[in-house]
């Protein structure tokens, strides 16, 4: 019977503090249950280092809020001597000899790193069903017929089980506050910049944010608190100082709520839009004010095509260095470009070779003032907007997707209002790089609904003052799926 994996980091943090609990203790358990995993969360087991790291900790770290909490990273993270694929055959094998930024401040805070996680091929794609481990399910749904999302779909998979209470995503378009969504759970993209990419694989470094599930507000804060500040190995990284997050919560009082009516009307079901709007009933009560704005119909329909566009262009040159020569497996071949072709043809899946021709495409002399600088306009034009939407509201707050996690075979009508809009406009906080967080809204059907909050660049407090309010009002901390049985 498990005792401790339904606990909040803090909560954790108090027993081992309190030496209620060893951090032994908390890894063995998290390691017993990512073995009795069904939904397909793990890409590499870290479990002898684990074991070690937990029994060598030493006394416990009252200002560490990591130290003996064990944890799980996507993979598309560097980790010394532990093999790092991102789900791609073409990086089978590899090992990096360096920690990603985050790893190393985890790692320096005493956080026991248990594994590795499952994700979309590269952290390309949304349904968590495109990696080379195949399938990864989500556990609010048993009879296994629904997605996770992705594409962190390990991470949010292995944090709505209960396996461990936080774990690293990654975020280009949606890729940890959707699945968030899909699983009842605390994601959170704070600001480009604010925390280091160094280690982290690139797939669109315009977009690319580094991003982790919790099952609180409160956890989401102390992370920031570690990961945050700047890095000299990342050139993006901002210096600008990190704050005391989880001690300088504000409330909603006097805060302004930005509400874009045109996001929310494509979205369809019914029971979504009511919670939304009696969950703003709440925040209102609080002392909150709803401004009910609209966008550009255009530029809400250009969310899609200008992020395939910008994210296909970056990737395809950013992952040109995946030559089959550098990083993982040979595939064979006598000249390098045999070598590079059979590398590139068997070591990606379909998904990821029909995104370079598409990022390839965009990128050829003929078409680049066409599909790429038209893309990078209609991009400012976006960004802009939501802007002057932040310039008089503190906050722009929405349902986190359509609906809840879809059925694996549904498949939306990728022209429709409610794909365009209501399934991208997550990407909005990453064409303008702002903080942005999910959290729980309701159950509907067994399955949880999630919303989503952003504000302006570097206002994490702001973003994480208003998700703890709402927290609060729905009363869904902790959530959780049940586990399989
Ligand atoms: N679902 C988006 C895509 O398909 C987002 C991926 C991400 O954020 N890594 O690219």
């Amino acid at each position: 019977m498990e005792k401790y994996s339904l606990y909040s980091v803090a909560e954790l943090h108090d027993l081992l503090v309190k030496k209620e609990v060893t951090p032994l203790e908390l890894a063995q358990e998290a390691i017993r249950l990512l073995k009795e995993d069904k939904n397909n969360v793990l890409e590499a087991s870290m479990e002898d280092e684990a074991l070690e790291v937990a029994s060598s900790l030493g006394e416990p770290q009252v200002d560490a809020p990591f130290w003996g909490i064990p944890v799980l990273v996507k993979d598309n993270y560097s980790t010394k001597n532990v093999e790092s694929t991102a789900s791609s055959d073409i990086l089978n094998g590899y090992r990096p000899v360096f920690d990603a930024e985050v790893i190393a401040r985890l790692k320096k805070q005493g956080a026991v790193l248990i594994g590795k996680t499952t994700l979309d091929e590269l952290a390309m794609g949304g349904s968590g069903t495109t990696g080379h481990k195949g399938i990864t399910y989500n556990p609010w749904d048993q009879k296994h017929e629904r997605i996770m999302g992705g594409s962190s779909c390990g991470s949010a998979a292995a944090v709505a089980a209960g396996i461990v209470p936080f774990a690293l995503g990654s975020d280009t378009g949606d890729s940890v506050r959707k699945p968030a969504s899909f699983g009842g759970l605390v994601g959170f993209k704070p600001t480009w910049g604010r925390i280091s990419r160094f280690g982290l694989f690139p797939f669109a470094p315009s977009l690319d944010h580094v991003g982790y599930f919790t099952r609180s507000v409160l956890d989401a804060a102390l992370a920031l608190e570690v990961l945050a500040g700047r890095d000299e190995k990342d050139a993006t990284s901002s210096s600008r100082k990190v704050e005391k997050y989880s001690s300088s919560f504000s409330g909603v009082k006097g805060k302004k709520l930005a509400v874009i009516d045109n996001i929310v009307s494509s979205i369809k079901d019914k029971q979504n839009l009511n919670d939304f709007n009696s969950l703003l009933d709440k925040l209102v009560a609080e002392g909150a004010h709803i401004n009910h704005v609209k966008m550009d119909a255009k530029l809400l329909n250009a969310i899609y095509p200008t992020y395939i566009v910008i994210s296909c262009a970056e990737a395809t040159s950013n992952n040109a260095n995946l030559d089959g020569v550098k990083f993982g497996p040979r595939f064979g071949g006598n000249t390098y470009e045999e070598v590079m072709t059979n590398a590139r043809t068997k070591g990606f899946s379909e998904l990821i070779k029909r995104r370079f021709v598409i990022g390839s495409f965009a990128l050829m002399k003929e078409n680049q003032e066409v599909l790429f600088l038209r893309a990078q306009k209609a991009r400012k034009l976006i960004v802009d907007a939501v802007n002057s939407i932040l310039v008089d509201n503190d906050s722009i707050i929405l349902p986190a997707a359509p609906s809840i996690a879809p059925l694996f075979h549904e498949d939306a009508d990728k022209l429709s209002d409610t794909y365009l809009v209501a399934d991208n406009h997550l990407a909005l906080g990453n064409f303008a790089g702002l903080p942005s967080i999910t959290i729980p809204l309701s159950i509907e059907k067994g399955m949880p609904l999630g919303i989503n909050i952003m504000g302006r660049p570097f206002e994490e407090g702001t973003v994480l003052s208003i998700a703890l309010e709402a927290e609060r009002l729905t009363g869904l901390k902790g959530l959780y799926s049940g586990r399989d049985k």
